[in-house]
């Protein structure tokens, strides 16, 4: 039998922490974003079990992933599509009843040109100057929309990591102030930071992503979010090595004194970073193991001398989870949890529990 490096979702651990996350912002829906592949969770799965536990509006990148979603969760949910759609995309948004987002007052006006029957929704840019129609053409923007089935407006937070910055607040009040004559319209503005900001943030409805899957910025006192799963690579050989030795490609790791070593079966061809190489750690049966030497395409090398009973071949190194918090091997890679999860490649085998 051949090992694989393998992710266990823990679909329970993402319904807790949606639930968690929604208790922070009691009066306002929880929706749920499951774009890139649920952060490489699985949108099929994960859409699903959302959808069981009571979530009834999903946010996708893509309306192919949109689609996808559709196809797992049935009629009964509303999908909005950050992206947008192109003329092109008129058959599957209308088959699969997505909600695209129009993202400047140029892409609003050309849809309307066409549609005028089937929802939307519409991004207004309070800062963040990357997507959504400025608050100068928000005039404009209400006299184009009058008449049309617009379901839902939103706008994004720029620092939202960061509850003291003044933007939050700053922000909060521009959308709000904005969006006043809007009364028939459903609005978002919070993604995970923006929850855990407070009801404030909350509006009809909130858009937590990366907190449903365990990561994320810090969450407030007393908020305990779980892994949304957990990465494994097996140990395919232990061996000893040094002193005088070195580690790897490139000889970048000089051994000391003798170590015991095992090779794993994860690389940067599963999408684990070649950041991580000397400085991301695994941990097996709890006791940290640190990266030693590069990461290679399919291949990690662990320094287990500390775990020296646990490391045979066939065992598992834990790379992210309940062990190996997600945000604290990202940074150990130079990255943060969301590009870790979503960069994960097909090679790691989903597991669903
Ligand atoms: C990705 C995304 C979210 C979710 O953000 P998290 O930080 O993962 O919670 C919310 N809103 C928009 C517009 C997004 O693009």
């Amino acid at each position: 039998m051949s090992l694989h490096p393998r992710a266990r979702i823990h679909l329970d651990n993402i319904v807790a922490n949606w639930r968690t996350i929604g208790s922070l912002t009691a009066d306002s829906e929880t929706g749920a974003v499951v774009k890139a592949n649920a952060y490489g969770h699985g949108v099929a799965e994960v859409g699903l079990t959302l959808h069981r536990a009571g979530c009834r509006t999903f946010f996708v990148a893509y309306v192919e992933e949109g689609a996808q979603l559709r196809e797992a969760i049935g009629a009964d949910a509303e999908i909005i599509v950050f992206n947008g759609a192109q003329h092109e995309d008129r058959t599957i948004v209308q088959d699969a009843a997505l909600v695209p987002v129009m993202n400047s007052i140029e892409a609003l006006e050309d849809w309307l040109s066409y549609n005028r029957t089937e929802p939307y929704a519409v991004h207004i840019d309070t800062g963040m100057n990357r997507l959504g129609v400025r608050p100068a053409d928000v005039p404009r923007m209400f006299d184009l929309v009058r008449g049309t089935p617009l379901s839902h407006v939103m706008s994004h937070l720029v620092d939202s990591d960061d509850p003291q910055c003044v933007l939050n607040t700053r922000q909060c009040y521009t959308f709000g102030d904005l969006i006043l004559p809007l009364t028939r319209v459903r609005s978002s503005l919070a993604n995970t930071g923006g929850c855990f900001l407070g009801q404030m943030y909350g509006f009809d409805i909130t858009r937590p992503g990366i907190g449903l899957y365990g990561g994320g910025p810090t969450p407030p006192e007393g908020t305990i979010l779980r892994p949304g799963m957990t990465l494994e690579a097996p140990i395919l050989t232990v061996q000893t090595a040094g002193p005088d030795e070195t580690v790897g490609y490139g000889a970048t790791r000089e051994l000391r004194h003798e170590t015991l070593l095992a090779t794993v079966a994860l690389g940067y061809g599963d999408g684990f970073p070649r950041h991580a190489s000397n400085r991301g750690f695994a941990c097996l049966g709890g006791i940290r193991c640190p990266i030693m030497g590069r990461v290679s395409m399919d291949l990690i090398t662990i320094d287990v001398s500390a775990a020296s009973d646990l490391a045979k071949p066939g065992a598992f190194a834990q790379f992210i989870g309940p062990e190996a918090p997600l945000e604290e091997q990202a940074r150990c890679a130079g990255t943060v949890g969301y590009e870790l999860v979503t960069g994960l490649g097909r090679r790691v085998r989903r597991l669903y529990d």
